[in-house]
């Protein structure tokens, strides 16, 4: 199939041929007619599907084809909700790059950032609006963002952002928009409290499911190296010295691991970077950037925030901790041997994630190749480390005030 077949209009076509695309991918096939069609639709696909332009390409279309005179000021009329800067920012990006031939505009906003220059480009009109929760409803509050004229809602990645504690902002800013538009949910996976959003705020959807990819390329070559806990970092330290080359991401699960292991590479005279959720947008885009320049080549990020974030053509991706979600694991080490190059993925497990393992082993019917020659080796009897007496803590019960609780930060 073509995106000729898929009605897509000129000013489209020339700028997806420009982007280099060739053919529509699966998401793209399934949703680009359901969408043109002016239909509701929950669609389950993981980012790096092109689910980006699935969306992106039917919405650009129906306002090309919608577009009234210029002179009356543009109005909001597709309103994309996400729950991450990032990904807010680069789904923006694809839209002004799909939009190349037209006259529409799109922008976005997104908290944490002076949110001045963010008003002077909303006064001046867009047809598109590309959203963080947060800072819409503070613009809205403002009389700065109208949303009056909203034709198609997008909650993009909703899992995640039911996750992060949105959901009340989602349904304050689905109220605040027409009941008669289109609205278009996608989401990695679909879990119950994500279809309770999709059963109170779309109509008669359809559904498309792309498949999970639960198959590992050939062309990684996944390792594994039995280590303990421990041991990690000089582990690390002496495969970047001895055998790991090229651009590199290093998966940790909380925010205070990629810190910890951040500080250990610099000083040792790595060219490190590093993302995750505590970190200011700025800062973010800033290690992105960097990465993508080649002025560091190893990044070290928490899921949570590399998810979405278009960073592939990797040599190596580093499972520095394994996922506790086994389809984690598939996605963090489908970041490297794209394109027919090939990558290798280093997992390093210690005694208490060989449940992890398991789990993944089994998701992707393989086994990894265990590693055993390596100057940190786990005792194969080695058990779960257990830090304290079960039934029983050194610490005294409810030592933690009410407001510090609440205060809970949050580990991605
Ligand atoms: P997404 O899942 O939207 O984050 O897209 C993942 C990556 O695939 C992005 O780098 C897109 O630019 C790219 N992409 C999207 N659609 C296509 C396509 N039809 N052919 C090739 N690459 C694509």
């Amino acid at each position: 199939m073509s995106f000729k077949d898929l009605k897509l209009n000129r000013p489209l076509l020339r700028a997806i041929a420009e982007t280099g695309y060739d053919s529509p991918t699966l998401v793209q096939q399934k949703t680009i007619p359901l969408v043109l069609d002016n239909k509701d639709v929950i669609v389950s696909a993981q980012t790096g599907t092109g689910k980006t332009a699935a969306f992106a390409l039917p919405i650009l279309q129906a306002l090309f084809d919608k577009q009234e005179g210029s002179k009356q000021g543009k109005k909001i009329r597709a309103l994309v909700i996400s729950p991450t800067r990032e990904l807010a920012v680069q789904i923006s990006e694809n839209f002004k790059n799909y939009s190349s031939y037209t006259n529409l505009r799109t922008t976005v906003v997104f908290g944490g950032t002076s949110i001045e220059p963010q008003k002077d480009i909303l006064k001046k009109g867009v047809d598109i609006l590309i959203a963080t929760p947060g800072r819409l409803l503070d613009l809205h509050k403002q009389d700065l963002v109208n949303l009056d004229y909203i034709e198609t809602l997008v909650l993009d990645e909703a899992d995640l952002m039911l996750d992060m504690g949105f959901i009340d902002d989602v349904k304050k800013i689905e109220r605040l928009c027409p009941t008669q538009k289109q609205t278009l949910l996608f989401s990695a996976t679909i879990p119950y409290k994500v279809e309770q959003l999709a059963n109170t705020i779309l109509k008669s959807p359809e559904r498309i499911e792309v498949a999970p990819n639960a198959s590992t390329s050939k062309n990684v070559n996944q390792l594994l190296y039995f280590v303990p806990k421990k041991s990690k970092i000089e582990l690390c330290l002496h495969l970047l010295r001895n055998t790991i080359k090229g651009n590199i991401i290093i998966f940790r699960r909380t925010k205070f691991g990629v810190a910890k292991l951040e500080n250990t590479l610099i000083n040792n005279g790595y060219k490190v970077d590093s993302i995750h959720g505590d970190k200011s947008q700025n800062l973010r885009q800033e290690a992105l950037n960097n990465f993508k320049k080649g002025i560091s080549n190893i990044l070290i990020a928490t899921d949570v925030a590399a998810r979405g974030i278009d960073i592939n053509d990797l040599d190596a991706v580093v499972n520095f901790d394994l996922p506790n979600v086994p389809e984690t694991y598939v996605h963090r080490i489908g970041r490297t041997a794209r394109a027919g190059n090939t990558g290798v993925a280093y997992s390093l497990c210690s005694a208490d994630e060989k449940i992890y393992l398991q789990s993944i082993q089994q998701l992707i019917q393989l086994q990894l190749d265990v590693i055993d020659e390596h100057p940190y080796p786990l005792d194969p009897k080695a058990k779960k480390e257990i830090h304290k007496t079960p039934g029983k803590s050194k610490h005294k019960k409810g030592r933690k005030s009410v407001a510090s609780k609440k205060k809970k930060k949050r580990w991605y």
